[in-house]
């Protein structure tokens, strides 16, 4: 099957849902056994079946089969949000002492997560700027035992070589996760590339509407093992089967919805290059963008975010107050085109020194991408561009 074929149909169903198309919710909690033995069985894990809501729920495992089935993973496990996945990969591949190595430049809580266990649990983190591989590899090399990545990242769309990066973790034995929010297995398929997991936040792209919170993680079956028992039955952090069934009813049209964000979101790039400037405009598909050459590599398509810079924080706030069609609010990934001032919403919680690590300019604003017609896209950013 084609990718797009795997998003409608996805994979084979277990389950007798009275041949039910779309999966059913299933809103029980608790699931009764025919017999003692399998009860027995089934709580413990000997047998595969469901007894308890935050443990498993056959909606949410429907979705868990769907995106293992996309990724190419074995396995996966969805949670009640994206943060929940990445505690989940973070909290069940590390132990006190251990050596993390994550990008200088990335979603502002997953840098904020990692501050937090090197503060507070004895983690050693060490953020340096991925997209140079050659220096990233040489600090997994000192003995790294999770490495991180988020390609493109979140909010300048940096690539990393996840290929290159890949090698080197493993001569270390360390562990790769890739946060692959922002491309989705439409346009890149870290597993393929030799990364160990893979993450999303499912509140983006693969829900696709704005109206649900989840997330996933996907890999071998022995570490979706190690992250169910770390995020679902000590952190609770478990998908709602009505969440669950809303990211499956998104993903039928991921293919569909992630063509026009690539196409609106490189046109968009092209002409805020030729109008701003080609190094105001952060977008993977620009031939000037750093490490395109890799992104063309390892994706099939650039995504549905950019990022511009207006100049400072009023030019900033003045584009955004001046928006019509884009909608000025947090997330991205929905079919309406979002906007924001990042070093003012989403990364503003980071410190200083994190944000000039980072690269978060005062002026920055984040566009996702959405699938309304190009033209009254264009339309809406070059008049709020005007006289900023
Ligand atoms: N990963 C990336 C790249 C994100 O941009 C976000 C949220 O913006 C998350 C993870 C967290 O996802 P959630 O809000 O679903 O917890």
């Amino acid at each position: 099957m084609k990718f797009d074929t795997k998003t409608v149909h996805g994979p084979e169903r277990t389950h007798d849902n009275h041949n039910a198309v779309s999966t059913p919710i299933y809103t029980s909690t608790i699931f009764s056994f025919d017999s003692i033995e399998k009860g027995i069985a089934i709580h413990n894990e000997i047998e595969p079946g469901f007894y308890y809501g935050r443990l498993g729920n056959p909606t949410v495992e429907d979705l868990e089969k769907t995106i293992a089935f996309l990724e190419g993973g074995e396995a996966a496990v969805a949670f009640a949000s994206g943060m929940g996945a990445i505690s989940a990969a973070v909290l069940s591949n590390i132990s006190k002492g251990d050596r993390v190595v994550a990008p200088a430049s990335m979603y502002s809580t997953t840098v904020r997560l990692f501050e937090f266990l090197a503060k507070n649990f004895g983690i050693e983190v060490v953020f340096s700027d991925s997209t140079k591989t050659e220096q990233y590899i040489e600090e997994i090399g000192k003995g790294a035992r999770l490495v991180w990545l988020e390609t493109p990242s979140n909010p300048l769309l940096e690539i990393s070589d996840i290929q290159a990066i890949a090698n080197a973790a493993h001569k270390t034995g360390a562990v790769l996760a890739v946060d692959n929010t922002f491309a989705t297995p439409f346009n890149q398929r870290p597993l393929s590339l030799g990364a160990d997991i893979v993450i999303h936040s499912a509140t983006k792209f693969l829900g696709g509407h704005s109206d649900v919170t989840a997330g996933l993680l996907v890999s071998s079956r022995n570490n979706v093992k190690k992250a169910r028992e770390v995020g679902l039955k000590f952190l609770g952090a478990s998908a709602a089967p009505q969440a669950a069934w809303l990211v499956l009813r998104g993903v039928k049209t991921l293919a569909l919805r992630m063509e026009r964000h690539n196409e609106n979101a490189q046109e968009l790039a092209k002409r805020l290059a030729e109008h701003l400037g080609a190094e105001k405009v952060f977008y993977p598909g620009l031939v000037s963008s750093i490490n395109h050459e890799i992104a063309k590599k390892q994706m099939s398509g650039f995504g549905g975010i950019l990022s511009l810079d207006a100049g400072d924080e009023e030019a900033a706030k003045r584009f955004v107050s001046k928006c019509r069609l884009c909608t000025f609010a947090t997330s991205l990934g929905g079919v309406e085109t979002l906007v924001q001032p990042v070093a003012l919403m989403t990364h503003a919680t980071l410190d200083s020194e994190a944000k000039k690590r980072a690269g978060i300019k005062e002026g920055l604003l984040r566009i996702s991408v959405g699938i309304e017609n190009i033209e009254d896209i264009w339309e809406d950013v070059y008049n709020s561009l005007q006289n900023l």
